[in-house]
């Protein structure tokens, strides 16, 4: 029983399937602490490969539910997905972002990226590019550098995706194709769609320097990214030993713990602050 039970969350998806047996109604859950204010959003820094200096942001979502406490992004946003709720979410997210972004803008430079992710069915949907202009109306104006990071999962399901990537192009807004080398990485769509960034995933970042195998697959990446003209954002860089291996393959850009977790507001100002000091 306790080997079918752990096979079960293993094919439902672990943190879903935790989700559904905690909670009887999950998605009255979600828009509820929508409605409630149980959302925040916490922003993690990028900085610049060369100097280390902060480059900008992403946006994190995050959930405290009144009696489960923190509830991780990747549990509840897979099941707004499956249940059509990811376009309130999303559209509370930009709500969010710019309630803080009219609070930070003063302590934050001019041209600070501001990274959002967004979901390929939000992308996909008649209301994104309302949705997207309305958000935009929203924020301080002239001041913030916009990048959605977007997964292959958008390629895959949208046979549109370059009208839409040449939509957000004309409205100032660059594409970083997020997590990339997990799932089927097909190096076709570098090609063939106009990415601003490459972010290379967590997975192949930790790997530096214990896995033989895995520095070539990356060293390749790196190769056609810089020959396609494309910037590379390497996500959880935790060691300086994998900050350097990066940096010396030519990687734009580095986030991770090593140099801040995802921030609070006014964390994050206080860590701009300090970082743009020293
Ligand atoms: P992601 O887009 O790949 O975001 C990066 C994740 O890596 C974040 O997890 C971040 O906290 C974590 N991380 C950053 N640096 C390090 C590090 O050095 N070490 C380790 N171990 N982890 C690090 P988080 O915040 O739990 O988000 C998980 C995923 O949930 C995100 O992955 C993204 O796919 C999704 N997500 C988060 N917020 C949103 C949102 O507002 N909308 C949508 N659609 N998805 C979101
Ligand atoms: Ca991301
Ligand atoms: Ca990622
Ligand atoms: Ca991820």
């Amino acid at each position: 029983i306790v080997l079918s039970g752990m096979l079960f969350s293993l094919l439902v998806g672990g943190a879903c399937w935790l989700l559904l047996t905690i909670h009887q109604h999950p998605s009255k859950e979600i828009m509820q602490g929508i409605k409630r204010g149980q959302f925040h959003v916490e922003y993690q820094p990028l900085v610049t490969a060369q100097d280390g200096k902060p480059y900008g942001v992403e946006a994190l979502l995050r959930w405290t539910h009144p009696s489960e406490g923190m509830i991780p992004p990747d549990a509840f946003i897979s099941y707004a997905e499956a249940q059509n709720l990811i376009i309130p979410l999303t559209r509370h997210l930009f709500k969010l972002v710019a309630r803080d972004a009219h609070e930070m803008c003063h302590q934050l430079p001019r041209g600070t990226r501001m990274g959002l992710n967004l979901s390929p069915l939000h992308l996909a949907s008649d209301s994104f590019r309302r949705d997207v202009q309305d958000w935009i109306a929203d924020m301080p104006p002239n001041h913030f550098n916009y990048v959605f990071e977007i997964t292959e999962r958008t390629m895959v399901k949208e046979k549109n995706a370059g009208e839409i990537f040449a939509w957000l192009h004309d409205n100032d807004i660059k594409i970083a194709i997020d997590d990339f080398g997990t799932g089927h990485s097909a190096l076709i769509y570098l090609e063939k769609y106009p990415f601003d960034y490459l972010k290379i995933d967590r997975g192949f970042v930790q790997s530096i320097g214990t896995e033989t195998v895995t520095s070539p697959v990356l060293d390749a990446v790196l190769l056609l990214a810089r020959k396609l003209n494309l910037k590379t954002v390497a996500e959880g860089v935790e060691t300086g030993d994998q900050a350097a291996w990066l940096v010396n393959r030519g990687v734009t850009h580095l986030q991770g713990y090593l140099f801040s977790r995802p921030l609070k507001p006014e964390n994050l100002v206080n860590y701009y602050q300090q970082q743009l000091a020293a």
